[in-house]
């Protein structure tokens, strides 16, 4: 059989360890990104960098590869859709489209009787005065969001003022759970009833901002099976195809609500690549690329911690690492405050 050519949009870390995984499985990959200095372009075969409208480069890159895939939602839904008129885009635009929006989430979620956190839509200053009820809360944006950005944490009606909204975007107001934790699952779909799915995986947030996953999540039997189940109906609702996270939440009192679905490979799961037979890159790959499924396997339990910021300098110095313990570096040239710039991967 001719060699694979697998085209991925974006070109961040996770287009980095995607491309890594698809070199083991000989396929060959193309990044493109509108990111000049985009790391992944370290770890791929062919990068092509230009804006993601720019139809004659897409129209390039579309022509050169077998399937296409995507490392994070906010590509244009437009793109996407040109794309798939060409070459398969795996998941499909509508799934992307769907996603990208927090309030159509949101209601997707729910008419699948999956319990969420509470939320209203916000459009105008004067949709939240009455909202007393929701409070404290967060308010999102419905669009364009990670690692908290473009999120407001509200306590009181009276701090509205001096938050500086920008209410030139819309958002969700939602209510506030009292966190016990947060757990994600990462499933991979390679048809219908077809899955490969991981075990649940501890989080811990500072800032919004992933610093630590674990398995196994120390919960019970029930968020065990409840949380594997819910990923699996979303998976199976949306047709989807490729790897897929749902980030969850779990109350005081032990009640599992999904906070959001990311319709790609995530951070949650980098552990993966050590502990499991399989990775979630390579899971991602397998599946759009229609290569094999293969049974996952557990190998060992695992922490992942984040290196953020210039923690990476600490790390880029040959420090001393166990021989259970591998370091990831995304060889991103600039140290940015609250950027993730590697990994630390410990086998436990
Ligand atoms: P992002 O798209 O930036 O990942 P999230 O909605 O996942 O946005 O929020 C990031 C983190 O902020 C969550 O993982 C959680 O720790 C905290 N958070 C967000 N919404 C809520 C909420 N309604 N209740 C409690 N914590 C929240
Ligand atoms: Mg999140």
């Amino acid at each position: 059989m001719s060699q694979i050519t697998l085209g991925i949009l974006g070109g961040g870390q996770l287009g980095s360890m995607l491309s890594s995984a698809a070199k083991k499985l000989k396929i060959k990959t193309i990044i493109f990104c509108d990111d000049k200095n985009a790391p992944a372009q370290n770890f791929c075969d062919e990068f092509i960098c230009a804006e993601y409208d720019n139809k004659e480069r897409i129209y390039h890159f579309a022509k050169n590869v077998d399937f296409i895939t995507y490392e994070f939602e906010n590509i244009p839904f437009e793109t996407l859709n040109e794309l798939n008129k060409l070459k398969t885009v795996s998941p499909k635009p509508s799934v992307n489209r769907l996603i990208q929006h927090r309030l159509a989430e949101k209601d997707f979620i729910n008419k699948l009787n999956i319990r969420t956190t509470r939320y209203v839509h916000i459009e105008n200053k004067e949709h939240l005065l009455p909202l007393e009820d929701f409070l404290p809360g967060i308010l999102k944006t419905t669009t364009m969001g990670y690692d908290g950005k473009g999120q407001y944490p509200i306590k009181s009606i009276k701090e509205i003022d001096l938050l500086n909204i920008d209410f030139n975007n819309e958002y969700i107001l939602e209510k506030l759970v009292k966190l016990k934790k947060e757990i994600s699952i990462i499933i991979t779909r390679f048809g219908t009833n077809k899955y490969e799915i991981y075990e649940p995986i501890e989080n811990k947030h500072k800032n919004q901002i992933l610093r630590r996953s674990f398995i196994p999540a120390k919960i019970n039997e029930k968020l065990f099976d409840q949380s594997r189940e819910w990923a699996t109906t979303i998976a199976e609702e949306l047709r989807y195809i490729g790897t897929l996270c749902v980030e969850f939440f779990i109350d005081r009192n032990d009640n599992l609500y999904v906070n959001e679905i990311a319709p790609r490979v995530h951070n949650s799961g980098h552990l993966t690549i050590n502990a499991y037979n399989i990775s979630q890159f390579e899971n991602h790959i397998r599946a759009v690329c229609s290569l094999e499924q293969i049974k996952l396997k557990k190998n060992s339990n695992a922490e992942m911690i984040n290196i953020i910021g210039d923690q990476i300098n600490y790390y880029r110095n040959n420090p001393k690492l166990d021989g259970n313990q591998y370091f990831f570096d995304y060889l991103k040239k600039e140290i940015k405050e609250n950027r993730k710039m590697g990994h630390l991967t410990t086998l436990i």
